[in-house]
């Protein structure tokens, strides 16, 4: 049960060492200012994020898009601004935006007056001027907006621009080796039989599946071997190769 959660959870922290592969991702988040990190579900954005925060110490705050937009309609830009005002009273900071397509829509689409005063708010506070308070509070050297999206091409062009999200990298789908890493970092911490020609066999059976889809491999390989062992009357928890194999049974493949 503890390893379940252990899987589902993460740590308290996220380290860069709970990331597989990603390597040259991870090195290109040296932000200037605002980086956009975009690709499929479940590729690994989050982490990446929450490992940048804790790794370098910074405060970090985590804003989700879509539940920002419908949560606190009308009042989504005063939230925003009050993020903001967090981030700098509190600085270094690190933002952290998920979904930041339902936050920042494109302005010329069938948007509403609402959506396009979120862009303008947002574009200014990025920009480090806060009109509304009539002064130039230049916050980019210690406020970093770090955002996630699986639709980058819905975003509006604005936010794109230099100076804003000034680095865009992509977490794409992983490949075999990628997928070796991911499952090595996963398994490292629950306790299993699996030996690394097993894992790397593994790797090379699970096309289309992402980072989140391994992790929930492992979870139900988890909860099947606490069947096995249960049934065996044995204490010993360890998730095996025939875990595995029955696990990819059960979980498929979302990009498939
Ligand atoms: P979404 O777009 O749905 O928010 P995401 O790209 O932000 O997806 P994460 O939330 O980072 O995906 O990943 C979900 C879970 O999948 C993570 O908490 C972790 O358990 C696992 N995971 C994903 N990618 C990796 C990876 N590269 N290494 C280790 N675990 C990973």
């Amino acid at each position: 049960d503890d390893q379940e959660k252990d899987i589902e959870k993460g740590k308290k922290s996220t380290r860069y060492e709970d990331i597989g592969g990603l390597k040259e991702e991870v090195k290109s988040m040296k932000p200037p200012k605002g980086v956009l990190l975009y690709g499929p579900p479940g590729t690994g954005k989050t982490l990446i994020a929450r490992a940048v925060a804790s790794e370098t110490g910074a405060h970090s705050i985590v804003v989700n898009g879509a539940e920002i937009m419908s949560k606190f309609y009308g009042e989504t830009e005063s939230r925003i601004r009050n993020i903001f005002e967090e981030a700098a009273a509190k600085a270094p900071s690190i933002i952290f935006i998920d979904e930041i397509d339902a936050l920042c829509p494109k302005r010329d689409s069938a948007g509403s007056e609402v959506e396009k005063r979120v862009v303008a708010t947002l574009l200014t506070l990025m920009d480090g001027v806060d009109t509304k308070e009539g002064s130039m509070n230049n916050i980019s050297d210690k406020v970093v907006v770090i955002a996630a999206t699986n639709r980058p091409n819905s975003l509006d062009e604005a936010l794109r621009r230099p100076g804003r999200f000034d680095r865009e990298i992509e977490i794409g789908i992983p490949n075999p080796n990628d997928r070796f890493s991911i499952l090595l970092t996963i398994t490292k911490d629950i306790p299993s039989t699996l030996t690394e020609n097993q894992v790397r066999d593994l790797a090379n059976k699970t096309h289309g599946y992402v980072g989140a889809d391994l992790a929930a491999v492992c979870r139900e390989a988890g909860l099947i071997a606490i069947r096995r062992h249960v049934k065996l009357g044995e204490n010993d928890l360890a998730i095996g190769i025939s875990d595995m194999e029955e696990a990819l049974g059960v979980v498929k493949p979302s990009t498939m």
